[in-house]
């Protein structure tokens, strides 16, 4: 069996019962004992292509060539539309209130047939298919963020939604200190498939590899309650693996109440975020 092939068996059942994929993570683990040599091997694969999410392996899928002149003008886009409304209201931005933007103001411009079809294929196919295992908490290409449900966090261009979420960003900043502070916090669907898309884009349209460290449009926790944090002064350190080496991760640890959603050699396709806070009702 490909190595592909088993990955996508193991995570079929996730899909259809909603394992959580770190049930599995420790299944699998506890594998090794009943396990042939040759899912070994698989599971070693696997573990090599996380930690080393941001390069080219041999059996990553990416889109087709005459999807990727497509593929720039669609981002191209969204960044136009970014540019409109600004970063911080574009986390919030639903779908139709995008379009319709778009079609208002000639500097974005009206998204095209081809381009509308090609966000829905994106939102809508299967993730599996290019190696991205978490489960799927948006499942609808045009979600809406109701504003009343989130307060936007000063000083950090970024929303939390009210609640859990933000009770516990305060709870952490009481406990780790002024050193910690927000670095990205709800992301509705438009600005995830901006993110996912212009990754792929940058990557000659390797799916695959964009996915190991972005999740695909609807399949991130941003979009219902999962934060980032780093360390102030930092800068884009905060989300690489040095982010392990700093104050605000050691307090973090320390912290019973916190939890990463993406930990080292999870099994959900997702290179190790440190930096990335689980909201536990989520
Ligand atoms: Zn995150």
């Amino acid at each position: 069996m490909k190595r592909r092939d088993f990955l996508k068996a193991i995570t079929a059942g996730i899909v259809v019962s909603g394992i959580d994929p770190f049930v599995l993570s420790a299944l699998a683990k506890r594998a090794p004992a009943s396990s042939t040599p040759e899912i070994d091997d698989h599971i070693k694969d696997y573990l090599y292509k996380m930690r080393n999410f941001d390069s080219v392996h041999e059996d990553d899928v990416y889109l087709g060539k005459d999807s990727l002149t497509l593929l720039r003008s669609t981002v191209s886009r969204l960044k136009r539309l970014q540019r409109l409304v600004g970063h911080g209201n574009f986390h919030l931005l639903s779908l139709d209130y995008g379009l319709k933007l778009s079609r208002n103001y000639s500097k974005v411009g009206r998204f095209t047939q081809e381009e509308l079809d090609f966000l829905e294929q994106i939102f809508y196919s299967d993730s599996a298919v290019y190696g991205f295992f978490g489960v799927k908490p948006l499942d609808n290409i045009t979600a809406v963020i109701n504003k009343r449900e989130v307060i936007k966090i000063p000083r950090s261009g970024n929303y939390l939604y009210k609640g859990e979420p933000q009770a516990l960003y305060e709870k952490v900043k009481k406990h780790v200190g002024g050193k910690v502070y927000l670095t990205s916090g709800v992301r509705g669907v438009v600005k995830q498939l901006m993110l996912f898309l212009n990754k792929a884009n940058k990557n000659q349209g390797n799916l695959s590899l964009a996915s190991r460290s972005l999740a695909p449009p609807g399949y991130s926790f941003h979009g219902i309650a999962d934060f980032d944090v780093g360390q102030k002064g930092y800068g884009a350190m905060n989300f690489t693996d040095r982010f392990t080496t700093t104050e605000v991760f050691k307090k973090l640890e320390q912290l019973d109440f916190v939890s990463i959603r993406y930990p080292n050699d999870n099994m959900a396709g997702v290179r190790f975020e440190p930096w990335h806070i689980r909201v536990h009702s989520s």
